[in-house]
């Protein structure tokens, strides 16, 4: 860690650690009565409060201590959105261990690998991933006792998986006496590994200060702008990328917490939100296309509902428009990386952007954002030279904040730094006014004839096709030009589309030799373990693929 300057005259104020403990504190003491509501996987719904939370956190800080749990120790989950899981983010880091989500929809093996790599102590897990955990607990070198999350009767009387314990039984033999430790703020606080697309997936080992101040920082009016009125559903789990901070910010604002567990269906989140009032959602654009198709043909509305987040991927401008002029639903593009807690730009205008006609304003909230105080963002070429802000010039993204890794966990693949900035493998351009335009992933960039072609522009185009429900570009070998674009779409139930008209479709909506050389038409696209499209699966699908001949 770095060392700086001291000054001869230290101002005069409290000294207090940025800890999360502080958060349930505050949210217990300031907002005790205001409510919890979770879709469990027992199907049922559970309410209770802010204070029930923090009593049911102290029990499990004091049921971790028993199980000689310390700071510094690993403790993983396998666990939906729900009020479980919560205790846990507050229980695990606030006694001073880590916290450890991991996605539960990755192979067994990768989740032994990261068990293992992260030498967890415990695991604690929700019981329809018994399966799961029962192949591959016996891989697990470190794990002294695996916790299901449940009551005793649902605890099963055999099980393959060694040393199982009960959730309710450990909070039942505990007190909710216990004073949450005070430790150096730096401490590390929680832990997620990246999906790993290449390679072995690696952590960012987040701490205490850093989530402290991108919990302030990501609840402000131009961030996801959350307060103590609203109710908030975060569809994001919290196992991706800790539901981009939520289960942290909505506690600090007091605002009510809706879970959905493990129903992210259409029908079943319409009805949670309408059921719990909410106001405000969160989450990557795959998810809001099945809510999207359910109240679409079901002719419904939205009561309360009035702004979500949308990042992740890309969000497609006609899902954005959906939302806002069919159902008055605020869409906040935002952008992010595992790496960056993740939030590092949101995108809201500004007072000299209102006058402007409506076109223009969309143009702009289309893209991924501004920086939130706290980030700072440049675009560089291949050599590291800064690249100018004018909205056309792609480049390199590079980040870097306090609540930005310095490093992976075990230093996994060494310096990430370039001369103090975090590479994000990202290219987009940046505006005058300072708004980020992601134009591709640069793993994902087609590269035609020694120049670039942005393969999201070319899906947000296609995307705003009334038969297409989803499509990914990629690029395709090429005699001539090395690579070409091909169009991969998946149609919308019930419509129809030929290749023709889509290539028709571009014309005039983008530079003609941009246009996509064909289009396959396939029933579902690659979806990986955090609801994104697999580029890479796709490209493996479509190894060799000849294009038409022109
Ligand atoms: P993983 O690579 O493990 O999926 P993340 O979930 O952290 O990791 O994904 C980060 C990446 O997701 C970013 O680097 C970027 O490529 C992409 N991304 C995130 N938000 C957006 C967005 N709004 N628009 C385009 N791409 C995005």
């Amino acid at each position: 860690m770095a060392e700086y300057m001291k000054s001869p005259l230290m101002g005069q104020m409290m000294s207090q650690p940025l800890l999360i403990s502080s958060i349930i504190q505050h949210a217990d003491r300031h907002f005790g009565s205001n409510e919890i509501v979770s879709r469990r996987v027992e199907g049922d719904l559970h309410r209770y409060t802010y204070r029930d939370c923090h009593r049911r956190a102290k029990q499990m800080a004091n049921a971790l201590k028993s199980l000689d749990v310390t700071i510094g120790d690993r403790v993983a989950t396998l666990a939906w959105n729900g009020y479980r899981h919560l205790e846990l983010y507050y229980a695990i880091s606030g006694s001073g261990a880590v916290m450890h989500t991991i996605n539960p929809r990755l192979h067994p093996e990768q989740i032994a690998y990261i068990v293992n790599h992260a030498e967890d102590q415990y695991l604690f897990f929700e019981i329809n991933f018994l399966p799961l955990v029962e192949a591959f607990a016996a891989h697990c070198k470190t794990v002294r006792g695996f916790v299901m999350m449940c009551d005793r009767e649902r605890l099963p009387a055999e099980s393959k998986v060694p040393n199982l314990m009960c959730y309710e039984d450990l909070i039942e033999k505990h007190s909710p006496d216990y004073v949450w430790p005070v430790f150096d703020e730096n401490s590390a606080s929680s832990l997620c590994y990246t999906s790993g697309t290449t390679g072995n997936p690696k952590g960012a080992l987040y701490s205490h200060r850093s989530t402290i101040l991108h919990s302030y920082a990501s609840t402000m009016p131009d961030a996801l702008n959350v307060s103590a009125r609203d109710t908030v559903l975060p569809v994001v789990p919290m196992f991706h990328v800790n539901a981009w901070g939520l289960p942290y910010s909505v506690p600090l604002t007091g605002a009510k917490l809706v879970f959905p567990g493990p129903a992210l269906d259409g029908k079943s989140l319409y009805e949670l939100f309408e059921a719990e009032k909410v106001t405000f959602s969160a989450g990557v654009p795959t998810v809001w296309l099945g809510l999207l198709n359910h109240v679409g043909q079901n002719e419904l509305t939205f009561s309360t509902f009035r702004r979500t987040v949308i990042g992740g991927s890309a969000c497609p401008p006609a899902m954005m428009h959906a939302f806002q002029d069919k159902y008055g639903v605020e869409v906040v593009h935002a952008w992010g990386m595992t790496e960056m807690s993740p939030l590092g730009t949101a995108c809201t205008l500004q007072s000299h952007h209102m006058a402007l006609p409506k076109e223009e304003r969309n143009a702009i909230l289309e893209k991924q954002g501004h920086v939130i105080y706290g980030v700072d963002m440049k675009i560089v070429d291949d050599a590291g030279n800064e690249l100018p802000w004018d909205g056309k010039t792609y480049g390199n993204l590079l980040v870097k904040g306090p609540w930005i890794i310095s490093s992976y966990f075990k230093d996994e693949g060494g310096d990430v730094l370039e001369d103090g900035w975090f590479p994000t493998g990202d290219v987009a351009t940046i505006s005058p006014d300072g708004y980020m335009q992601v134009t591709d992933r640069s793993k994902d960039v087609i590269k035609s004839g020694g120049e670039w072609i942005g393969s999201i522009d070319l899906e947000n185009i296609a995307m705003a096709h009334p038969a297409v429900q989803q499509a990914a570009c990629i690029g395709v070998f090429h005699p001539k030009w090395d690579e070409r674009p091909l169009l991969v779409v998946v149609k919308r139930l019930g419509a129809e589309v030929t290749k023709e008209e889509l290539v028709r479709f571009y014309d005039g909506k983008i530079a003609k030799w941009w246009t996509p050389d064909d289009v396959a038409f396939v029933d579902a696209l690659p979806i990986g373990a955090t609801g994104k499209v697999l580029k890479n699966k796709i490209r493996e699908q479509f190894k060799g693929y000849q294009l038409p001949t022109a």
